[in-house]
């Protein structure tokens, strides 16, 4: 008999699985070969602690101790762009990211392809990290597998039963008194299995695209950019650009890809930016942000069964609030007082959507 199932082997899972296995026994179950195949596999990996809405931001700032004191951030920056009619949408990001205006001058001294023929407005904040995305999921894994837990992948779960305790059938079946359902896009699908009502999770898909280096110019120390708006971004990495349409287009829960003509009106976006034209895309992917119907992460046991407890709606906040939505998802589903404050909690719970 397993303690804490968990369904789902990205960081929502694994996180929740490595604090759950202190304290009983876990066994996470992954659909795909590998771990991280979905959305964790594919993640722009930013650290910025103001970035979400504010319960999201609250577990920001409650991870960022765990961050730090793993080393799995190395200081990145994020520059706000917008053009000369983008005025008020640039203030009104500026307030919410507590960013510091700079010059478009400043700005041209940092990033050196940025166009100041469109470039109107700039902004800069120094509290914007890379996270070190594969070595969170790794170690989250090897917790579990040190703690005597399990982490199974081709273990694709297509049958829920209840009789006293869970029975879950995958690849094998397993017996369990708690589940954690952290299934991503299919969090809801998962639910419905097991006779549990779904709280309207929505997978909308982002896309990105891996340019060469602007210019052949060394991008390593360049902030990560962001168009006023959420309207396209790009990010350094390794010796690359990374660019993103930012869009969030509602899709069914399936293994995702970029759509060609939204990449093509981001890149366009970008390019109006920048004095270096995209001369090539290298590759390109999708991934699914999936959100909750108020934006912000579902953490807890379900008010209608107590042993189904969730990890899901992570968006596009599920690496930064790892670390203290996964103590969040163990203090609650261990009965203990969470260390959040209660209206964050409340506003995390399964609760807040019934
Ligand atoms: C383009 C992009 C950029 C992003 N940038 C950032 C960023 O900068 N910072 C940040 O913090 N977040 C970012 N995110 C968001 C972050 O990647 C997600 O919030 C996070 O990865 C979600 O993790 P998850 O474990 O909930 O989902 P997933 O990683 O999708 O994991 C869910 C897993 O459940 C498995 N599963 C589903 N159904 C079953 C089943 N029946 N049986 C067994 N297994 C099942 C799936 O195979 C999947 O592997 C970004 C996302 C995208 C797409």
């Amino acid at each position: 008999m397993i303690d804490f199932l968990i369904i789902g082997g990205g960081i929502a899972g694994l996180s929740a699985g490595a604090r759950l296995s202190e304290h009983g026994s876990v066994t996470v179950l992954e659909a795909e070969d590998a771990l991280g195949y979905h959305a964790s596999g594919r993640s722009a990996a930013l650290f910025e602690e103001g970035y979400g809405p504010p319960s999201v931001v609250a577990l920001n700032k409650a991870s960022a101790e765990f961050f730090f004191s793993n080393d799995y951030l190395t200081p990145r920056g994020l520059m706000l762009l917008a053009k000369s009619d983008q005025a008020d949408q640039f203030r009104k990001d500026l307030s919410e990211l507590g960013m510091a205006e700079i010059s478009v001058a400043d700005a041209l001294v940092r990033v050196p392809v940025l166009n100041p023929e469109s470039v109107a407005y700039a902004a800069l904040s120094e509290g914007a990290y890379d996270i070190d995305t594969d070595r969170m999921l790794q170690d989250f894994a090897r917790t579990i597998r040190a703690n005597a837990g399990s982490v199974l992948t081709r273990q694709k779960v297509t049958r829920i039963r209840k009789d006293g305790n869970w029975l879950v059938e995958a690849a094998e079946v397993f017996q369990a008194r708690t589940i954690v359902n952290a299934a991503g896009a299919w969090a809801d699908e998962v639910a419905r299995m097991a006779g549990i009502a779904p709280i309207g999770i929505t997978p909308r898909r982002r896309s990105m695209a891996r340019l060469p280096a602007p210019g052949g110019h060394d991008v390593k120390n360049w902030p990560m950019m962001l168009g006023t708006g959420e309207t396209w971004y790009a990010k350094p990495d390794a010796g690359k650009l990374l660019v993103s349409p930012s869009e969030a287009d509602p899709v069914e829960p399936h293994d995702a890809y970029a759509d060609d003509m939204v990449l093509a009106e981001g890149l366009a976006r970008y390019e109006e930016m920048v004095t270096s034209p995209v001369t090539r895309v290298e590759t390109n992917w999708a991934g699914l942000r999936s959100f909750a119907p108020d934006g912000t992460l579902v953490l807890g046991p379900d008010p209608s069964d107590e042993t189904f407890v969730w990890s899901a709606g992570q968006g596009g906040y599920g690496f930064q609030t790892a670390p203290a939505a996964s103590r969040l998802v163990a203090d609650l589903a261990l009965g203990r007082a969470p260390e959040l404050d209660a209206a964050m909690v409340s506003a995390l719970s399964v609760s807040r959507l019934r």
